[in-house]
């Protein structure tokens, strides 16, 4: 890849390529941890919502690849201390309720049962805090709230090559390009405007999730004639690796979640998640935060005045537009990821951007489970972006040098 590893990221993030690196050397072990934990790999959504822009709901992936398996009254699916016997401990309203009608939404319920200590819950006296402007980047009710959302285990359905493509998938990121990011003049080029790093940061992001979407297709790429996954250097060079932008903007992508994260961090201790049957997920975010460089993301830049502000509702509005074109994608694992993923992002744009404006911790904690959950997982899916660039850089010198 054409990057040179000591420059630095862009102008608002203050470390470089080789900085990100190794820094990510260290988070991995421990991210791959979180998002492996019960609390971090469930999460409800609704798959099937119409898409809103044009009409267009008929076509489907016709891949095996395509297809998310669901948990669907299959208890079996679900860890151990959520089997009948041990829901015979709950109170027998509750149990009832979970073993009358194993219902998606009596599901959800349970999951929120177990939770019910903590503030990520419909109790949480914060998740209805209106504040006095919309500081929401995406819209979550939508995502969870309805009466076909499914409840999916993010690990049994892993981010890969699915064979999605062609017209419908190109018209879906054309779209996300032209109407929905903002178009960069020559003038703002010119300049250091905070009006052109605020758009350019919107580019960015929408690029680097597309290039990190590229990148986990070409390293889990079915092998038609060995019938194996794995990675394909050749398509990681054509979709990303010869395109030092792409790359760039992976690793820009990687500075903004990180610095969400650790801005979070500090507050996450007041939440309790689920803790008392997984490992110490709140430690392991702690021990994730203090790895993290504080220089990597400087979101002060980006809206720093009165114009800005109007700025900003654009901003949020193009995001939004960006989350919701998610339901016209065609093949549900890839639906699945883009809405986790976008979700991640509008997470950590109103983590950035809003947080130092309101008090932080309400902020904090009326962030809903499903965004944190989304939050950790574009975490995870970034960070193993940037790692699966630095093992195609290993392949492609390995190729060239004839070993
Ligand atoms: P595309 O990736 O469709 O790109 C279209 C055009 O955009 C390119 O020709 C190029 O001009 C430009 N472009 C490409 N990359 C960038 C970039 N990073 N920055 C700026 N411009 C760029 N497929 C899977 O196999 N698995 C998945 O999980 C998956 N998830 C998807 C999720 C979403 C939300 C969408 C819309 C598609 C997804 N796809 C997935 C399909 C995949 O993204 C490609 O669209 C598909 O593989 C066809 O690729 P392509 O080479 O035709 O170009």
């Amino acid at each position: 890849c054409k990057v040179n590893k000591d420059d630095l990221i862009s102008e608002t993030c203050d470390v470089t390529f080789h900085e990100i690196n190794e820094m990510n050397a260290k988070i991995r072990p421990i991210l791959k941890k979180v998002v492996g934990s019960d609390f971090f790999k469930y999460f409800k959504l609704n798959l099937y919502t119409e898409c809103p822009f044009w009409e267009d709901n008929n076509g489907y992936c016709v891949n095996r690849a395509c297809a998310v398996d669901i948990i669907e009254d299959n208890w079996d699916q679900l860890p151990e201390y959520w089997q009948p016997d041990v829901l015979g401990q709950l109170n027998s309203s509750e149990e009832s309720m979970i073993i009358g009608n194993q219902t998606d939404d009596v599901q959800e319920e349970f999951l929120d049962q177990l939770c019910k200590f903590n503030n990520l819950n419909g109790n949480n006296k914060f998740v209805n805090q209106k504040f006095e402007r919309d500081i929401e980047y995406c819209d979550v009710d939508t995502l969870t709230n309805h009466e076909n959302a499914v409840l999916v285990d993010l690990t049994a359905n892993p981010e890969r090559f699915t064979g999605y493509g062609g017209e419908q998938s190109g018209m879906i990121w054309g779209s996300i390009y032209r109407e929905n990011c903002f178009s960069v003049t020559p003038e703002d080029k010119l300049g250091k405007d905070p009006k052109c790093l605020a758009k350019d940061a919107f580019y960015r992001l929408v690029s680097g999730m597309h290039a990190s979407i590229a990148t986990h297709l070409s390293n889990d790429f079915l092998d038609t004639k060995t019938g194996k996954w794995g990675p394909n250097l050749e398509l990681f060079m054509n979709r990303v690796g010869y395109f030092p932008d792409r790359v760039a903007n992976i690793y820009f992508n990687y500075a903004v979640v990180s610095k969400a994260v650790y801005k979070i961090s500090g507050y996450l201790k007041n939440l309790e998640i689920c803790e008392a049957y997984d490992e110490n997920v709140t430690g392991m975010i702690d021990q994730i935060s203090s790895d993290i460089d504080t220089r990597i993301f400087n979101e002060n830049l980006l809206f720093q005045n009165d114009i800005s502000s109007d700025l900003k509702d654009q901003f949020r509005t193009r995001f939004k537009n960006v989350t919701k074109i998610m339901d016209c994608v065609h093949c549900d694992r890839c639906r699945l990821w883009g809405k986790v993923q976008t979700t991640g992002y509008a997470t950590s744009l109103k983590i950035l951007f809003e947080m130092d404006e309101f008090d932080a911790e309400e902020i904090v904690n009326g962030l809903t489970k499903y965004e944190l959950i989304a939050l950790f997982n574009t975490y995870d899916r970034i960070s193993k972006s940037v790692e699966s660039i630095n093992n195609f850089e290993k392949l492609y010198h390995q190729k060239n040098e004839g070993f």
